[in-house]
């Protein structure tokens, strides 16, 4: 059950964005699920890390500083995802946890679809537990 794209239906695969919030908040390595299509090329936040997102969002406010903030080190499953598309990482290493890190998210938007938050808190805390 890989995401779809909800524009198009085609495959979803994620990819890490630098996010410009305010126009002077500069948020780099945002976990994003790009469409494969390059016609389409739809694009959304990943959803689990969709709260991380949000509490930082706020925590900056309506008018804040210039800056730049690297996400990952704010989010764990963000952090887990540059680990993952970092090319100097192990090959084998990156294929399993991208594995465990696919195989969870899809279980992640199960319970979204259910809504079931009581598993969706539970998933979020695997994901985030994924390296440890
Ligand atoms: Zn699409």
């Amino acid at each position: 059950m890989q995401k779809k794209c909800s524009r198009c239906g085609n495959d979803m695969e994620i990819v890490l964005r630098n996010v410009v919030y305010k126009k002077r908040v500069k948020i780099m390595n945002v976990p994003v699920h790009v469409c494969v299509d390059d016609c389409c090329a739809h694009s959304q936040v990943v959803d689990v890390i969709k709260d991380d997102l949000k509490s930082l969002m706020e925590e900056l406010g309506q008018h804040p500083q210039r800056q730049a903030i690297e996400f990952e080190e704010l989010s764990e499953l963000s952090n887990l995802l540059v680990l993952i598309a970092n090319e100097k990482a192990d090959s084998s290493v990156r294929e399993v946890l991208g594995e465990r890190v696919n195989e969870l998210l899809d279980l992640f938007l199960l319970a979204q679809s259910l809504g079931d938050q009581k598993w969706m808190l539970e998933l979020r805390e695997r994901l985030t537990k994924i390296m440890v």
